[in-house]
């Protein structure tokens, strides 16, 4: 027996015998106050409604009683964790509330902002009376330690700052609607913490402020709570599953924290930020029973300070440490999880020089108690899991709060003991952050004042200065030196950014033999400056670099994506810039990013270029009674060049377009009427296509509709089997992927068992409110598949991306176009190089000739003239083609005893997005001939194989290189827009809206600038 198991079986007797405290020497640090009473009837409950001894700790095996302060019993009607008891967000928020009323020295609600749907977030502080007293000062001097520009950079003011200081620990719960655990959790935490008088526990109350959000998706928690109520209720049904969290997204809303699109990210933003938080821990639910993913796994991170990856160490290991101490199984610090992606909510505190945290602890959906049987996987013994969990167990609500709460009191008291130890290292990081540019380097980024994309360049910036990043703006011209490019742009709009892509590749190899040429640049006044001498530098530069994950990385299974790059996907250029000669520039701080948006000079017709900005789609709904032209070739007027897809505007009051343009950031120009080819372009009525599956990736379109205030019609597929004429009512439908295969779109959820309602009904006031149904469980069917069919032959235009361009092409709607899903490509996530093959195509309008896409990881789709045919890449690369015979590799083979025939003359080479050319015997009787006018038309490709990667992973691109990205489809009259990858992620993908926004806008215009085939 080794030490540390006599030990452990020495804390279980402990824990089996005993309730009362500080049975062992090393529990003795958690030793209770002895004069303290203990409210005896919810101790009771305690143990109770815990299924075994050691899934208690002697820190939660009783509950301090007070004579004034409610416990969690006055709101929950029994004690946090029981079976059968979810509070609502008001619930929880009430009881915070009454907890500050009772006890107001110690306890403090702060509002931190509203959801989409208008509920109210809070913040709980919790900390001893003088420390509570003066949290605006505390806070003052927090501010300093986060910025040390204001101390300038003075160490020993930095010292005297920290012994007077008291850090900030922030817990935050409840963003995965149905973890469910956390909200009782922390109402019980935050009674501990104001109440307890046991030493340690005050220790934590003088040492550190705990603040506390107890749910952050509050309209997801409200919703998931309607679906628990609803199964409470009708115990022997099925219930159905929460399909909505909050407004947008579900689970995603832990992806969030790179664009911070949702109003739960931008409040915790401003929340960490204003408050100057040292630690945001946020809670989840998932593996058996706590896993402190902090340390977690490889690769971290690459644009962190060391630094925090220490602290993870330190706080994730003791934690662990503790807690094994007590005997409770399956608490482990290492696993699946690996640091690179900074999109969960709780990196916000990692890019903020504070820490992220996050334990999974187990949990059942609800506040049942099941018994739950693992996987050997998950029960086995590892190096990182000594004592794991148990094979088979019951579960309950109570004692994945045992869990939670011991972790976090763990945690919280550790951090209390070393509080200065970490105050001074968000010092430090905060220093290390503004010495970037002489350290490790860029100096700055810079986004030229030219760039052809002034309407996504600003909300690039947007993002930046949500994430609290100071933003420039030179004044003046100014030069710097930069790495020498290797060819020059050739394409203003894109090609810059895409050629600063290719240099890691391109760097590598020639290094060795090549001093590193230079070249200097000259940006214009106007441009933005990123500096890195401030405090979120770390931000800044996380989103702006470029990311790389090798292939052979010992993680073989990357958690998120591998690749974000924010200039690629907002198709604006970015410039790092390492020469700190940039900061010498002369610049003045910009607080509101505008866009120059107005109208310039005076003629017959207000022109507005397109730029691919996503704002021009909205535009022609503000003015829906104009009338609207596109021209279809690049145009000059009053000096100015205008791309393919400009607007022409008639009959339009100037000051309406001038409220427009400003409201949208555009630019119209009065000109006279140019002379160019166009053609007219209406408002679509436009059908927003959802299933009862999942409204996940569905989620992050419908937002950025909702944020352009492009008007649509939100309808399931439920309505799109019912509705026999849908050409009455829209003329584009949009379906985004589902996340689910094409036969379980038709056939739905399984149709046995009871129906599954998703209705508002006084049992359940939160669901039913975006859309609603009697019966989640029919799909779209056949006679869906029917209708959908007959609108794009009736003249309909169809947008369908990933599993739902899967589903066209499954259901023959696509005919020409082969689609698969890829079967080596590894590409988990990654920004890939693409270009556009047709810009005569309407979908391509304002466009250059390179744009980067999200894919993961994209279907290969492939073209072709006839039915049937796989067609695209015939003969690329396919190697010598002569047959066995005389002669050398290059020669013609002799059939021996007659003359010389010389051979067919050879095909032309066909490239990966083209189809192949006809030949004579298909077109002797073509049946299978698909007519030149309903061939599909590739749009978009993927770009080469040796410059596919910009961003991330990938392995094995040439499977997906040079194959076709977007395809316009025509079915008779109606066309099917065809993406293999999604154009709309994560408010991360702005450049490609365009894409789908011009195939919206024009719908009745898709086969504009075609060139047809002559047979
Ligand atoms: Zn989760």
């Amino acid at each position: 027996m080794t030490r540390a198991s006599i030990f452990r079986a020495l804390v279980l007797v402990g824990l089996t015998c005993a309730t009362s405290a500080g049975v062992l020497a090393q529990s003795n640090k958690y030793a209770r106050d002895p004069k303290q009473p203990v409210d005896e009837e919810y101790a009771k409950k305690i143990r109770e409604y815990t299924t075994e001894p050691f899934f208690l700790s002697p820190l939660v095996d009783y509950l301090p009683a007070s004579k004034t302060v409610p416990t969690p019993k006055a709101v929950l009607g029994d004690i946090a964790g029981a079976p059968g008891k979810l509070p609502y967000t008001a619930e929880v928020h009430d009881y915070m509330r009454r907890l500050e009323k009772a006890i107001p020295g110690r306890v403090k609600v702060f509002s931190i902002g509203k959801s989409e749907e208008g509920r109210e977030m809070i913040a709980v502080a919790i900390a001893a009376e003088p420390v509570l007293a003066k949290l605006d000062e505390n806070r003052a001097r927090l501010a300093k330690l986060a910025d040390p520009r204001t101390i300038k950079m003075d160490d020993a003011e930095a010292d005297r700052l920290v012994n007077l200081s008291v850090p900030v620990y922030y817990i935050t719960g409840a963003l995965h609607a149905p973890e469910t655990g956390a909200p009782t959790s922390l109402m019980e935490l935050a009674y501990r913490l104001a109440v307890d008088e046991s030493p340690y526990i005050r220790a934590i109350r003088s040492n550190v402020v705990t603040m506390i959000t107890p749910v952050l998706e509050t309209d997801g928690r409200d919703r998931q709570v309607d679906v628990y109520n609803w199964h409470l209720a009708n115990p022997k049904d099925v219930w159905p599953s929460p399909i909505y969290w909050g407004k947008y997204v579900v689970h995603d809303n832990n992806r969030d924290a790179m664009a911070a699109t949702l109003a739960l990210t931008r409040n915790v933003i401003d929340f960490v930020v204003g408050q100057k938080v040292q630690v945001l821990h946020d809670l989840h639910e998932s593996v058996p029973y706590l896993y402190d993913n902090t340390v977690g796994d490889g690769p971290y991170n690459a644009w962190v300070d060391p630094i925090l990856t220490d602290e993870w160490q330190l706080l994730g290991w003791n934690n662990m440490s503790e807690m094994t101490k007590f005997g409770m199984p399956g608490a482990f610090a290492h696993g699946t999880f690996d640091t690179w992606s900074p999109g969960y909510l709780m990196f916000i505190g990692a890019m903020h020089n504070g820490i992220s945290r996050l334990y999974e602890t187990f949990g059942n959906a609800g506040a049942d108690t099941v018994e739950r049987k693992l996987q050997p996987s998950d029960y086995a013994r590892t190096w990182f899991k000594q004592n794991p969990p148990l094979p088979k167990t019951m579960w309950s609500q109570r004692n994945n709060n045992n869990y939670t709460l011991t972790g976090l009191l763990t945690a919280l008291s550790y951090f209390a003991d070393n509080n200065k130890l970490f105050l001074k290292n968000f010092y430090l990081k905060s220093k290390r952050s503004i010495l970037k540019p002489t350290v490790e380097g860029p100096a700055a980024y810079v986004l030229p004042g030219d760039d052809a994309r002034p309407g996504p360049q600003a909300e690039l910036l947007r993002v930046l200065q949500r994430q609290a990043v100071e933003v420039s703006r030179a004044t003046a011209p100014f030069t710097v030196t930069l790495p020498a490019k290797k060819a020059k742009p050739t394409d203003k709009s894109a090609d810059g950014a895409a050629k600063a892509a290719e240099k890691p590749a391109e760097g590598a190899a020639k290094a060795a033999d090549e001093k590193p040429k230079t070249e200097t640049k000259t940006f214009p006044a106007g441009s933005y400056i990123i500096r890195m001498d401030q405090p979120y530098s770390r931000i800044a530069d996380a989103l702006l670099d470029y990311q790389y994950w090798s292939p052979n990385d010992p993680q073989k299974r990357p958690y998120d994506d591998t690749g974000w790059t924010f200039g690629e996907l907002f198709n604006v250029q970015v410039v790092r810039v390492a020469d700190a000669k940039v900061l010498d520039a002369a610049m003045e701080r910009v607080s509101a990013i505008t866009v120059p948006s107005d109208i310039t000079g005076t003629g017959a017709v207000f022109v507005v270029n397109n730029d691919a900005d996503p704002s021009l789609l909205a535009l022609r709904y503000r003015l829906k009674n104009a009338t609207f032209d596109v021209a279809e070739e690049p145009f000059e007027a009053a000096g100015k060049k205008f791309n393919r897809g400009s607007f022409i505007i008639r009959n339009a009051q100037t000051a309406d377009v001038q409220a427009a343009v400003r409201e949208l950031s555009l630019q119209a120009h009065g000109v006279e009427a140019p002379s160019v080819k166009t053609h007219p372009v209406k408002a679509p009525r436009i059908g927003y296509i959802h299933t009862w599956l999942g409204t996940q990736d569905e989620g992050w379109w419908r937002m950025e509709f909702d944020r352009l205030k492009i008007p649509y019609d939100y309808i399931s597929t439920q309505v799109v089997a019912k509705e026999a004429s849908l050409n009455s009512r829209w003329d584009v439908l949009v379906f985004p992927p589902v996340g689910r295969g094409a036969q379980q779109i038709v056939s739905g959820l399984p149709m046995w068992r009871n129906p599954l309602p998703w209705k508002t009904t006084p049992l359940t006031p939160n669901i039913g409110k975006l859309d609603s149904t009697d019966d989640m469980r029919p799909g779209l069917g056949w006679s869906g598949l029917v209708n959908l069919e007959q609108f794009v032959r009736s003249g309909g235009v169809l947008i369908v991306s990933e599993d739902t361009s899967t589903f066209a092409h499954t259901f023959g709607m696509t005919p020409g176009l082969s689609v698969q899903a890829p079967t080596r490509l590894n590409a988990p996530g990654t920004v890939m190089r693409a270009k556009v093959v047709d810009g005569t195509s309407p979908i391509a309008y304002g466009y250059g000739e390179n744009v980067s896409i999200y894919s993961a990881p994209g279907l290969v789709m492939g073209v072709s003239h006839t039915l049937g045919g796989r067609g695209g890449g015939r003969g690329a690369d396919a190697g010598p083609s002569r047959p066995t015979g005389r002669g050398t590799a290059d020669d013609m083979d002799q059939p021996q005893g007659r003359p010389l025939v010389a051979p067919l003359p050879e095909e032309p080479k066909v490239e990966a997005w083209q189809a192949a050319p006809l030949t004579a015997d298909q077109l002797r009787n073509p049946l299978n001939v698909i007519p030149p006018q309903q061939r599909p038309r590739v749009v978009l490709r993927y770009g080469d194989a040796s410059s596919l990667l910009v961003s991330g992973l990938l392995e094995n691109g040439n499977e997906i290189a040079q194959r076709p990205a977007v395809v316009d489809v025509p079915l008779d009259k109606g066309h099917v827009v065809v993406f293999a990858h999604n154009p709309m992620w994560r408010g991360q993908t702005q450049g490609t809206y365009g894409f789908v926004f011009n195939a919206i806008l024009n719908f009745d215009q898709l086969n504009a600038g075609r060139k047809l085939d002559d047979k």
